[in-house]
């Protein structure tokens, strides 16, 4: 099969950690017989030097018409004193508006091999963590109506949590979905015995419960949800969540696996098209140097292949070798303990390709 991906390699460690991503595409390509063609567009701050803006209508463009984006990282020291608006990181909200993303899945597996990086105790953990949280991503407190007003209690703010019926459908599908494709239980974390938003998001999610019959679906309220990530992490498979709800767990379940550098992204929309990028920014304290972890990195381009182009045996192919490769004692700097291999960036690359 041929795929066109849009690639926005970005700023800092983002080229370095994404080409390693596309040599590791390659090798599968070759193995499985896929040709994959790149695109390469500028987005962050390499855009604002070339062309003053963080996100080009060519990237827009481009990215829209390719089966699937991949994001290095986007930022750095040089453009930190710009306004808001102006800043690298607009190229990643924009990117996700243009091309109507509104799912973010963030993985948070613990390797075995890095289990002794995993804050929790040993025996918490010793069934492996393999979580999928699914966080609505362009709803809810933070795209809401905001404002200030003048109380009897001086200065009030707001925030309004504000999600319609189709913004939680699709959302709560696309958490069945991958649930399908994963363990076939659906975690859904709301806060329904105060907010009436959670009330509707429920009743939502039970109605889109009953297509997908081989699912087990239950239900926590967002504080029990933050607890028992903590009590009992080994035996959640997909959470799904709003916006900000998903922003609170999803970091506290990515703290089960080590490292940053360790941890990939989706986002996607209705259709297949989506965009992968590491959870971690552009490290501009270690770009260059051949230092920096590319595994986030080639895992986003994993679940690029299973979630986007359905290609699940070729992703799995990835996600083995990384294993093999920490198996065997390989680390970068990031995730280096005493007696283990350290290697740099490249290295890394060459390794999990040799696994391939
Ligand atoms: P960061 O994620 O870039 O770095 C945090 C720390 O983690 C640093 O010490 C860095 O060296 C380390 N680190 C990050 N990725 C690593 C990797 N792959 N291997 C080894 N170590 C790694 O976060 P920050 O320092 O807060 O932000 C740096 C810049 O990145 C800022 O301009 C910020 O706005 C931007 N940023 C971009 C994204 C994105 O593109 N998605 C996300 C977060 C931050």
């Amino acid at each position: 099969m041929n795929f066109k991906i849009a690639v926005v390699a970005g700023d800092g460690i983002g080229p370095e950690v994404m080409e390693e991503n596309i040599k590791v595409l390659n090798a599968v390509g070759e193995k499985y017989g896929h040709s994959f063609e790149y695109n390469y567009v500028l987005g962050g701050g390499c855009a604002i030097d070339k062309y003053g803006e963080p996100l080009p209508q060519e990237t827009i463009d481009v990215c829209k018409a390719s089966d699937s984006v991949l994001l290095g990282a986007v930022g750095g020291w040089q453009w930190d004193t710009l306004p808001g608006d102006k800043r690298p990181e607009r190229a990643l909200l924009g990117l996700r508006g243009a091309l109507g993303l509104y799912a973010n899945l963030r993985p948070a597996t613990l390797h075995q091999a890095l289990a002794g990086a995993c804050p929790l105790k040993p025996e918490l953990v010793a069934d492996g963590v393999d979580i999928m949280v699914v966080r609505e991503l362009t709803g809810g407190m933070y795209f809401g109506e905001k404002g200030r007003k003048q109380t009897d209690m001086g200065e009030a703010a707001y925030d309004v949590e504000i999600y319609s019926e189709k913004e939680v459908e699709r959302i709560a599908r696309r958490g069945f979905e991958i649930a399908m494709q994963r363990g076939k239980h659906l975690t859904n974390v709301d806060k329904q015995n105060v907010l009436e938003s959670s009330r509707l998001w429920r009743s939502v999610v039970n109605k889109v419960a009953e297509d997908y019959p081989e699912v087990t679906l239950d239900h926590l309220y967002v504080d029990n949800a933050s607890m028992q990530l903590i009590m009992r992490p080994t035996t959640f498979d997909v959470i799904v969540t709003s916006n900000i709800f998903g922003d609170i767990l999803s970091d506290e379940a990515s703290q089960m696996t080590g490292s940053i550098g360790m941890l990939p992204s989706a986002s996607l929309g209705d259709g297949s098209l989506g965009m992968y990028e590491p959870v971690h920014g552009s490290a501009p304290d270690i770009a260059g140097k051949d230092i920096a972890n590319p595994i986030a990195t080639i895992l986003s381009g994993a679940m690029m292949l299973k979630y986007s182009f359905g290609l699940d045996k070729e992703a799995k192919d990835i996600e083995d070798a990384v294993t093999k490769v920490l198996n065997e004692g390989y680390r970068t700097a990031d995730i280096y303990s005493e007696g283990m291999k350290k290697v740099g960036t490249k290295e890394m690359g060459r390794l999990i390709i040799e696994r391939l």
